[in-house]
């Protein structure tokens, strides 16, 4: 367009030269000097043309860029297709359901496995699969907790729900993985966001797993402040509506209780994280605690400061959680509460190996470590049902409290890298407390 501008500007000028040249001889300089101008004009128009083919080429360069980084997302969802088409007749979502039907009370993964399946066989909006991911959620519990509510959160926001995906579940590009580790222990008292990465070399040496993660991202709940646990209940509807919520005061009167509760721990090799809420020891299966010889098997145990639970209004400095789950999904905490004294033994060799910031599980196969060892030897306890401590504050988990605590020196309080990770006490809403 704009060439057959300057073209037409061309003969213009040409055909404006030549009126000048042959009827207007005496006006010749005149005439010229016309020329010279309509001749600049086209100069400037064609320095603009140029201008814009420069343009057009870095459009161009851009679209191919875009095209580029297109490439592997088409390959996904090529991948995405053929999974599709394979299991688009039904059959196995139907072999599945079928299947699930005989359980009364499915697991969280399973919900999960079903929520996808119907998602993909029946579309986003399938009501079936966004009610599987719903349940999934509401499940979800301390032993397979964020890698369940990361799935369930991604499905119901796949299916167009209203639901907000936690920074923690956020997909990493392959190849973006920074390695991530324990801190140097002595690092405890810093703040969790601190910064622990370590040499990979330095790790080897420890056997320590040292796979990735980013520790930065934004928790998005927490002890204090906009995300403190009176705002729980905004994105966790149980945490604020729930009426068998932990922690709680443990005040008389008592009923007498008949339960009997016996640990029977086992030494297995150290895994742990920091959860950027609490350290969390992962256990090796095996461990278990019987009650009335129903055994359940413990999951982990992870810490908080000062203690959840206050007795008769006053919180420990510390309690240990133990979390355990029988072969019916039940959960069961047992609570041993810290008080400052000499130092502990079994806490000293998980603070020497605890990592002190955010990040993912680290494996230390060259240290044994017995749950036990974190124990009192006397067994009585409070007992009441409650409630997981911490989002989704999920209901139906039965509290064992040992009136016995155990010591934990002052160092060893103020080396927890978390100054405050301790729920409010909740209304007991008529709940029994049982002393047995
Ligand atoms: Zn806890």
């Amino acid at each position: 367009m704009k060439r057959t501008l300057l073209e037409i500007v061309l003969v213009l000028s040409l055909a404006a030269a030549g009126y000048f040249g042959w009827t207007n001889l005496q006006k010749g300089k005149l005439a010229t000097a016309e020329i010279a101008a309509i001749q600049t004009k086209v100069d400037v128009a064609e320095e603009l043309l140029k201008d814009s083919e420069k343009e057009v080429e870095t459009a161009e360069n851009a679209l191919d860029a875009l095209e580029e980084t297109l490439d592997p997302l088409k390959e996904k969802a090529l991948e995405l297709d053929a999974v599709k088409a394979a299991i688009a007749n039904g059959p196995l979502l139907q072999d599945v359901e079928s299947l699930y039907k005989k359980d009364k009370k499915l697991s969280v993964e399973r919900q999960l496995s079903l929520g996808a399946l119907r998602m993909l066989v029946n579309g986003s909006d399938d009501p079936s699969a966004t009610d599987a991911f719903n349940k999934a959620l509401q499940m979800a519990d301390w032993g397979s907790r964020k890698n369940s509510i990361c799935a369930a959160q991604i499905g119901l926001a796949a299916a167009g729900q209203k639901v907000k995906v936690m920074s923690e579940c956020a997909v990493q590009p392959p190849g973006s993985e920074a390695i991530a580790s324990h801190g140097d222990p002595k690092a405890h008292g810093a703040a969790p966001a601190a910064s622990a990465h370590s040499s990979p070399a330095g790790d080897k040496a420890h056997g320590k797993d040292v796979k990735t993660a980013d520790a930065h991202a934004a928790p998005h709940w927490g002890y204090e402040g906009a995300m403190g646990p009176d705002k729980w209940g905004k994105e966790f509807p149980t945490c604020g509506k729930g009426q068998s919520q932990s922690p709680l005061n443990i005040k008389s009167p008592f009923v007498k209780g008949r339960i009997s509760v016996t640990a029977d721990y086992k030494a297995g090799p150290l895994r742990m994280l920091n959860n950027g809420h609490t350290i969390q020891v992962n256990v090796t299966p095996g461990s278990k605690l019987r009650i009335d010889g129903v055994p359940h098997d413990l999951l982990q145990f992870h810490f908080h400061r000062p203690s959840e639970e206050h007795i008769d209004g006053k919180p420990s400095a510390m309690v240990i959680h133990f979390v355990h789950k029988n072969a019916a999904g039940k959960l069961a905490v047992l609570g041993v509460l810290l008080k400052e004294g000499n130092e502990n033994p079994g806490i000293k060799t998980l603070w020497a190996n605890a990592p002190a910031a955010e990040g993912p599980e680290v494996v230390l196969d060259d240290v044994s470590f017995n749950p036990g060892n974190l124990l009192p030897r006397e067994f009585d306890f409070f007992s009441y049902e409650g409630s997981l401590t911490t989002p989704p504050c999920t209901e139906g988990v039965r509290f064992f409290i040992l009136k016995t605590p155990v010591n934990i020196s002052r160092e060893q309080i103020s080396g927890f890298p978390f100054k405050m990770n301790a729920r409010p006490v909740q209304p007991q809403n008529g709940r029994m407390i049982t002393s047995g």
